[in-house]
Formats: structure tokens, sequence, C-alpha cells
């Protein structure tokens, strides 16, 4: 049976059955609300979840709001809104790759700063490009709660997919945030993170870490393809997760090339067999 978290007297949390290395224990739909609801990121098509989220609801869902159009975030609203009429509220697609979900047709778009107002609630749109370029994280003004999507994970670290995702941006979608009076952050997968700020240094820290990793592991390797230097760069990761980290050494390896420090040495059709060496 699929539980319901109540965060707070607005805020209720299901969690999809979709757990993995990638997504913890399932990405996190939320329910904002009690007179009309929002649904936040409704999740992958499961038939429970859609059960469950519609229970929940009890008729009262009124909008469906996504954090992006990764596959396991945003498959259900289109299922949500034919079956209640809900708005849908989001950002425009990303260009097309295979992550991203093609049925998702926003219905009302909503830019950085925007604010989301109900007569419950006031969420604020925070457009965070980096995991991947449409992301928007929102805070909620009366929890101080941040609704995070993939831009901060509880538990493992987030994937950079270039081309749309981009790893300059993404730090500075990090320092973005600390703007806001957060309490604590509601990630798209696990559990609530309180002390939000030691959370985005420790996250900006960690990437910088990384870059040096990977400056380190080219003066080791010299001219080497991406595949070739992955394990040297990632060789603290579980192996399950290093097809994935091919993607953020490439928004690396992109970062390096942009600030002046790397140089692509060949191109080939996969962007993991091509070369690179540090100018
Ligand atoms: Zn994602």
């Amino acid at each position: 049976m699929t539980t319901v978290d109540q965060f707070s007297p607005l805020v209720r949390r299901i969690t999809a059955p979709n757990g993995s290395a990638m997504t913890g224990a399932g990405t996190n739909t939320y329910l904002l609300g009690n007179d009309e609801i929002a649904v936040l990121d409704p999740g992958p098509v499961y038939d429970s979840h859609v059960d469950a989220i519609l229970e929940a609801g009890a008729g009262k869902i009124r909008w469906i709001i996504v954090t992006h159009t990764h596959k396991d975030h945003s498959p259900v609203a289109a299922i949500l809104a034919e079956k209640t009429g809900a708005e849908l509220v989001g950002c425009m697609m990303d260009p097309p790759d295979s992550f991203q979900d093609q049925t998702f047709q926003v219905s009302k778009n909503i830019g950085d700063g925007e604010q989301f107002k109900t007569d419950e609630f006031t969420l604020e749109a925070i457009h965070t490009p980096g995991h991947v370029g449409n992301h928007i994280c929102y805070f909620l003004h009366e929890d101080g709660l941040l609704f995070a999507g993939d831009h901060i994970m509880d538990g493992s670290t987030v994937v950079i997919i270039p081309p749309s995702g981009d790893m300059r941006d993404y730090v500075d979608s990090l320092e973005k945030l600390k703007k806001f009076p957060m309490k604590a952050i509601a990630p798209g997968h696990g559990n609530l993170m309180p002390e939000p700020l030691k959370v985005v240094d420790g996250l900006v820290r960690h990437r910088s870490m990384r870059e040096q990793k990977v400056i380190s592991g080219m003066k080791q390797l010299g001219e080497a393809s991406l595949l070739g230097m992955l394990s040297t760069v990632y060789n603290d990761v579980d192996k399950n997760v290093l097809f994935y980290a091919r993607f953020s050494l490439w928004a690396h390896l992109l970062k390096l090339e942009r600030d002046g420090l790397a140089r692509r040495t060949s191109r080939n059709v996969e962007f993991d067999q091509d070369c690179w060496e540090l100018v």
C-alpha cells in the first residue's frame, strides 16, 4: 500500500514505486493545499501511483506542476490532466533527447521569479538550469520549503546531461537558491533535507572537488577519450552509476573547455569516444 507522508498542513508526499540506483526510493510526488490541490512532479506511470494521487487528491486536483520534463517526473501529468481537467504548469520542453517525456504539454508556462498563488499558498518559480536547461525549483513561502526536483537529491549526486545540462549553470543555480529563506529542501528523490544552506554549500564544494579530480586525472592520463578517463575520475563511485557519470564528466569537460583549460582533440559520433587533453 502506498504511504502518504504529511509534512505540514499544506504539504503531502507520495513516492512512486520506481526506486533504483539513480532514483533512490523513487520519484517524490508532492500534493500542495487542501481545498484546491496542486500536484508537483506527478512522476512516472504506475497504476498504483496514479491511483494513490487521485485518492489523496479527493476530487480537488486543479493544477499539475513540474520541475522538469524527465521521464521519471512528468508522464503522469497527461493522465491526471485528462482525469481531473487540471491545468499543466511548468516550463517548455527542452530539445528532445531520450530522457525527455514527449507527452508533457504545458498549458501555463511559468518563468523565473513568477509566483503561483492559490487561496492557501504562494509558490515561487526559480529557474535552475544545470541538470537540464528547463529545470525549475519552487519555493513554498508559507513553509520555507524548497521543492528541488532533480536539482538537489538526497542520497545521490545529480547527473548533468549536456547539451541541455550545463555544469557552470548548475553551480550558478545552486548559488542562486541561497537568497531564499529556506527551512528545508524537499527533493525529487529521497527524504526531506534540513539545513539547506549547508546542503547547497556542500554540493558546490563537491562539484569543485570533482573538477579538480578531472584535471588531475587528465594530467595523469594525457590525451584520453572520455570513456578512457571515466574510471580514473570516478574511481570513488558505485559501478552501477558509472554509465550516468559519463554525462557529468562530459559536462565537466565542456566547462573546462569554456574556461580555456581543456580542448577536444577528436570528435566522434558518440560523445564518450571524443578525446580530450589539458591545454
Ligand atoms: Zn531529471
